[in-house]
């Protein structure tokens, strides 16, 4: 059976009254029989059945044993994190999400846990970053938004021998494109807030673990901690994923078209996509993932703020938002925006320039967005920009 069909035939019928759609079972507790005694559920923190079926979907798709649903990608990330303890030490992909470096520094560093930040994409840096206190190895692939490829295989092969987990942030290939289990992860989260719940309507997390163990650690964490996700979000995500397979698979499509014009176009200077042969590990992605996703970035000649500023403010299809993964399509200036809270020197070195531009290429038709960004080229404040800095490097 296809995976899509796996998938929509894997999302259940309401066994109580046969309702085709999830029913949302807007509730803070359940009548027991007599204590202790009841069907499954006692206190919604501790489960509610929207999420559990939302929670069984993503084990699935993710092909581990435990799915855990919170309230944003962060309290996911969080609840990872609470695994460990005071005197442990991380390993992270260099270029990690801004919200984790800062949960990371300004949270657990706090408490004990150290960090050393690692460019993953070859696998040796990771390796030489391991102490004996290393507890957990952290990787994006893709990564936000310089779109780096992280061989995952190869990372689980380095966790296992140094007896550490290893976490993989899925949220850019999501599992239509990607399940990191399958290449020795031990744990998987998402940010259910991009191409999961896929309409820009929804702040949601998960995890999938590999096994039941690591599962029952986790959901120790989310019931002692509370971050669980409602009832009424649960829902919206299990919808977002009835039509994942099929989103992404044009959000693909339109990202390489989005892709390849971009490179030919003069003011471009570098563009960032795992689905070009000149992505420097353009081999590993088509290996570990059976798409390059809906992300695209770039840089201008003209490497500044104001030339980024000029140029996101100039397109009309391409909302200036922060966030990614809905059908409608956003641009981002991460030096401003999503990356404001890493410190520019250490920004840059991750390898996000002033003048980069993130794209979340989302399911318009792809002519409408190539021309959008075409008359943005072409709009007197960018060309002005240019010409100055021109003028001025003359
Ligand atoms: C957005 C994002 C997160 C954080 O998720 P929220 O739902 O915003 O809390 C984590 N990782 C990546 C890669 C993201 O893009």
């Amino acid at each position: 059976m296809s995976s899509s069909t796996e998938l929509i035939h894997s999302i259940p019928v309401d066994p109580l009254t046969g309702s085709i759609s999830v029913p949302i079972y807007q509730t803070s507790t359940f009548v027991q029989d007599a204590p202790g005694v009841n069907k499954g559920y006692d206190y919604a923190r501790s489960g509610n059945p929207t999420r559990q079926a939302l929670e069984d979907i993503i084990a699935k798709l993710e092909k581990g044993t435990t799915g855990i649903a919170f309230g944003s990608g962060l309290a996911a990330i969080d609840a990872v994190l609470k695994l460990l303890k005071t005197g442990d030490h991380i390993v992270a992909v260099d270029d990690i999400y801004g919200g984790a470096f800062r949960l990371f520094t300004q949270i657990y560093e706090k408490f004990g846990i150290t960090v050393t930040y690692a460019d993953s994409t070859n696998a040796v840096n990771v390796f030489n970053a391991i102490t004996p206190a290393t507890k957990l190895i952290w990787i994006e692939t893709p990564t936000n938004p310089t779109l780096k490829i992280t061989d995952i295989h190869a990372i689980s092969k380095i966790a296992k021998a140094n007896d550490c987990l290893l976490c993989v942030d899925n949220t850019f290939a999501s599992p239509a494109l990607q399940q990191p289990i399958l290449w020795g992860a031990d744990l998987v989260v998402h940010s259910a807030t991009k191409y999961i719940g896929g309409h820009s309507d929804l702040i949601a997390g998960l995890i999938v673990t590999k096994n039941e163990e690591l599962g029952a650690k986790v959901k120790f964490i989310q019931n002692a901690s509370g971050a669980i996700l409602s009832p009424f979000d649960s829902w919206l995500a299990i919808r977002g994923i009835e039509t994942l397979h099929l989103r992404v698979k044009q959000h693909c499509i339109n990202a390489q078209a989005v892709a390849e014009y971009l490179q030919s176009h003069p003011a471009v200077d570098q563009v960032f996509y795992p689905g070009l042969k000149s992505h420097p590990n353009h081999h590993i992605a088509k290996q570990q993932a059976k798409g390059f996703g809906g992300i695209v970035s770039f840089t201008l000649k003209d490497d500044s703020i104001e030339a980024a500023t000029a140029f996101v403010t100039s397109t009309s299809l391409f909302k200036l938002a922060e966030s990614l993964g809905g059908i409608k399509s956003l641009l981002c200036h991460p030096a401003q925006m999503t990356h404001k809270s890493i410190p520019s020197e250490r920004r840059r070195l991750g390898g996000v320039a002033d003048s980069l531009v993130r794209l979340s290429v989302g399911l318009e038709e792809v002519e409408d967005l190539i021309s959008d960004l075409q008359q943005a080229f072409e709009k007197p404040g960018l060309s002005s920009v240019t010409a100055k800095h021109k003028l001025a490097t003359a």
